[in-house]
């Protein structure tokens, strides 16, 4: 009602004479839309938010003059290390961010912790190397690898070149992704070339035990207080032959939270989604479907939703499921990967319409979503929050920079959207805060500033998969987080100006 009051206006401006003061209430009507612009900031919150955008504008006014120096409109792994020095990327890591909504179970750590387990984890770790092919890596009891496989620890010495070669195998990061990468399909065969290495790692149980408490400790030191992950449901092994199965892996998982908890108090907690394969036949989803109730029977508090992950243009999309997922409708909530993707009015594109039908209360990626302004409302009317995930679009080359993405529409309109980190240790990267500072620099007007952010923030506790108490609580303590986080700023401020 408000911006249509003020759109009014601006139509009576329009026979006026005054040209200066049309243009700058259009522009104001406009930035009105947008995400958290009309949140009304106290004093100090005001003054805090001078302080973020005089940050901002630095860094645009930089890059408008020299745009090869605007860090968001480069390749994400030139500048990667760049943007770690970036003002406007050191506050956006101070920002209480609430939660962290779409995440995978393999690849949630960081890229340089998951490298380092190779290292801890070394006694039993045995590998073949055999160049050119890659790295194989496996862990056995002394006496039972394969025969030619040989300790890592022997392989280093064998091979000053051997971790350059493994680390490369465990990412995505390349110095010159502009010749590596061409399409999206080259970055999803990347992806897939990594699982021989990768998995036997992380599905070595003290690794993956390790990895996951690490994970909840990048987010924590992004503040980030809370995590919603999709999960397969990985062969976990180890040296004693233990047996893991799926009750065991969840209760693994909720173990190692608690075990965060009791180090972190003031962690809130992680809830699970399952997330298997799109690229199967509909017995194997009626499978999945069966496994998923007798989980969500044991373990109601923590399994929270249901989803079908992997390379949608390549995979089954939604509609060749129906009649299975219909039998989950009202039994429990979908968070649907949909619209990953450039192509419009293919099956992949249209996931995005059985997402809706049936119900998702999130979006994985929505990338193709701005292709169908129906659906664009009835996300809004319904709440349906939109995953922005922007590095992994990017290094996906669904878009080639940020400003082209389709987040700045969704941001601009103020689509229900919360930014979301995907699968750091493929990126090579930790945490949140590149997704956000890339969201924030490359997807939003010049002038939004610490409201944008404030929302963002909100809009992670309000579309989470929490009960509406535990949503109340939560909310209250972030906004015990922001009220401090207020106070830092300012205090910080003014240390820099008695210096
Ligand atoms: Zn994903």
């Amino acid at each position: 009602m408000r911006g249509f009051v003020v759109l009014s206006c601006f139509l009576v401006l329009c026979a006026a004479v005054d040209y200066e003061a049309d243009r700058k209430l259009l522009i104001d009507v406009s930035l009105r839309r947008s995400i958290g612009y009309e949140l009304q900031l106290t004093p100090n919150e005001i003054e805090a938010d001078d302080i973020f955008l005089s940050l901002k504008y630095a860094e645009l006014d930089e890059g408008f003059v020299n745009p090869k120096k605007f860090l968001v409109a480069q390749h994400f792994y030139e500048v990667r290390h760049n943007i770690t020095e970036s003002e406007v990327f050191k506050f956006i890591k101070k920002v209480p961010k609430g939660t962290a909504l779409h995440a995978h179970d393999l690849f949630m750590v960081s890229g340089d912790f998951f490298f380092n387990m190779t290292y801890k984890y070394a006694d039993n770790l045995y590998v073949l190397d055999n160049p050119p092919n890659d790295i194989r890596v496996g862990f056995f009891n002394a006496g039972e690898q394969p025969s030619s496989w040989v300790l890592i620890s022997s392989a280093r010495e064998n091979s000053s070149t051997f971790d350059v070669r493994l680390r490369s195998q465990l990412t995505l990061v390349v110095w010159n992704p502009k010749l590596v990468y061409n399409d999206t399909d080259d970055v999803w065969n990347r992806f897939r070339s990594t699982f021989p290495s990768t998995i036997p790692l992380i599905t070595y149980q003290p690794i993956f035990k390790d990895c996951f408490y690490q994970a909840l400790k990048e987010l924590y030191e992004d503040n980030v207080k809370y995590l919603e992950f999709r999960g397969l449901f990985p062969q976990l092994y180890d040296l004693n032959n233990t047996a893991y199965d799926k009750d065991t892996l969840m209760q693994l998982y909720i173990d190692t939270t608690q075990e965060f908890i009791n180090d972190f108090p003031d962690f809130w907690g992680t809830r699970f989604i399952y997330g298997p394969s799109r690229n199967v036949n509909q017995s194997v989803v009626q499978q999945y479907i069966d496994d998923f109730l007798e989980l969500q029977a044991k373990f109601p508090d923590f399994v929270v939703g249901f989803d079908l992950t992997d390379q949608e243009d390549k995979g089954r999309p939604l509609a060749d499921f129906i009649p299975q997922l219909q039998q989950l409708q009202n039994k429990t909530n979908f968070f649907f990967h949909a619209g990953e993707s450039d192509w419009f009015g293919e099956p992949t594109d249209e996931n995005l319409f059985d997402a809706i039908l049936l119900g998702t209360k999130r979006i994985g990626h929505g990338f193709a979503l701005i292709k169908y302004t129906l659906l664009m409302e009835m996300v809004k009317e319904k709440g349906i929050a939109i995953e922005l995930s922007p590095i992994s679009n990017l290094i996906g080359i669904l878009v080639n920079e940020a400003r082209n993405h389709p987040g700045t529409y969704y941001i601009a309109n103020n689509l229900p959207v919360v930014i979301c980190h995907d699968d750091p240790t493929i990126w090579g990267t930790k945490g949140v805060n590149y997704d956000w500072y890339v969201a924030f620099m490359g997807m939003t007007h010049r002038d939004n500033g610490l409201g944008t952010l404030k929302q963002l923030a909100i809009n992670s506790i309000q579309y989470s998969a929490m009960t509406d108490d535990q949503k109340s609580v939560a909310m209250n303590k972030w906004q015990a987080d922001w009220d401090q986080f207020i106070q830092e700023v300012l205090a910080e401020d003014n240390q820099l100006v008695i210096v």
